[in-house]
């Protein structure tokens, strides 16, 4: 088996692989494919109901959120939020590609006004200092910086609802989950198969534009057919069912961040020791789901490269914009494949 370190799409529980693959030849004993059976059987809208129902569960959400499993990855989501949310104003606080990419689609609505931003140092660090407009109709955060490495360990006090990007860092922690807004999610990353997004809205910050929002892109459609207005992408809402009932069985969000916290521990520990390496992000945003380093030795990368591929990893190149190496340490990731990772960093110290 390899040890999967790729960043997106990336490793979901070994148990999910083998329950989505029966679904796909019989499921739920209708004696159909979960690929070719009606989104309005009872059977499949028992999948939407219980996957909606999961994220309340795992993120304890009160009452004012409807979740949705919709369409266009987390970019859609980027246009959307401001189709609904955004009046006049909003603000954006600057920590990476795709905070940037999000704070560009707002343009379209609106004002935008940018906080603060960590370009000025390649997003190495996530910035403190900032005034949050009190007359923005919201304030959008990216907890997890995937392509840098960077994550917020404490989110900011807020005059405005915050919006989260958590694509990469979903049900990775506890957190109170009811001081956000609106909480979205690529469900690739931390969540399921690719093919869905996850959104969980207050219900209360709906209908305040004064805009008139296109069908699709309105997510009171949505909420008013429970997620079902138009086919759902079937196996990617499914699969992400799956891995959030292990997330469940395994002890919930507490679970997963002692593991994380075990994981991540363990590979900066080894980054910190070994001269051989080099992590450029700031101590305290070091992200625990995408850990991003290089080798301080060019010359040693090729030999790097061959060890690890020969002792059973992949993914762990670093994003084409940034180079250097990322390791992706969600939460299906075994503490078993950083120790392997780590055993070979350490066997280039001694063979070098
Ligand atoms: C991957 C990622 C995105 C983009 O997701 P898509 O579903 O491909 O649109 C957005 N935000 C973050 C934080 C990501 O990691």
């Amino acid at each position: 088996m390899k040890h999967n370190f790729y960043a997106g799409p990336s490793i979901l529980p070994q148990s999910v692989y083998k329950q989505a693959q029966e679904a796909i030849e019989n499921f739920a004993g209708t004696g159909v494919s979960l690929l070719s059976i009606s989104h309005r059987s009872k059977e499949f809208s028992a999948v939407m109901e219980r996957a909606r129902a999961l994220v309340k569960e795992l993120l304890k959400l009160d009452d004012d959120f409807e979740v949705l499993f919709l369409q266009g990855g987390a970019s859609m989501q980027f246009l959307q939020i401001p189709y609904n949310l955004m009046r006049s104003k909003s603000a954006y606080l600057d920590t990476g590609t795709w905070a940037f990419k999000a704070a560009k689609e707002a343009r379209y609505f609106g004002e935008v006004d940018v906080v603060a931003s960590s370009k000025d140092k390649k997003y190495t660090y996530i910035p403190k200092m900032y005034q949050i407009p009190e007359d923005a109709d919201y304030f959008h955060i990216t907890t997890n910086n995937t392509i840098y490495g960077t994550q917020m360990h404490a989110i900011p006090d807020s005059p405005v609802p915050i919006v989260a990007d958590m694509s990469s860092d979903i049900f990775s922690r506890e957190m109170d989950f009811n001081r956000f807004g609106l909480i979205y999610a690529g469900a690739q990353k931390n969540m399921g198969p690719a093919g869905t997004v996850m959104v969980a809205v207050r219900k209360s910050l709906l209908g305040r534009t004064g805009r008139d929002i296109p069908t699709m892109m309105n997510y009171q459609t949505h909420i008013d057919k429970a997620s079902m207005f138009n086919t759902p992408p079937v196996f990617a809402v499914y699969g992400s069912m799956l891995t959030m009932e292990w997330v469940k069985n395994k002890g919930g969000l507490k679970a997963m961040e002692k593991i994380n916290d075990e994981k991540s521990r363990l590979l900066y520990d080894e980054l910190d020791r070994n001269p051989l390496f080099i992590t450029h992000v700031a101590k305290e945003d070091r992200s625990k789901m995408n850990v991003t380093f290089d080798l301080k030795d060019d010359s040693l990368k090729e030999r790097f490269d061959n060890m690890w591929k020969e002792a059973g990893i992949v993914g762990l190149k670093g994003h084409r914009s940034v180079g250097g190496y990322r390791a992706s340490l969600y939460n299906a990731l075994p503490l078993e494949s950083v120790r392997v990772l780590v055993d070979v960093m350490k066997e280039l110290e001694r063979t070098a």
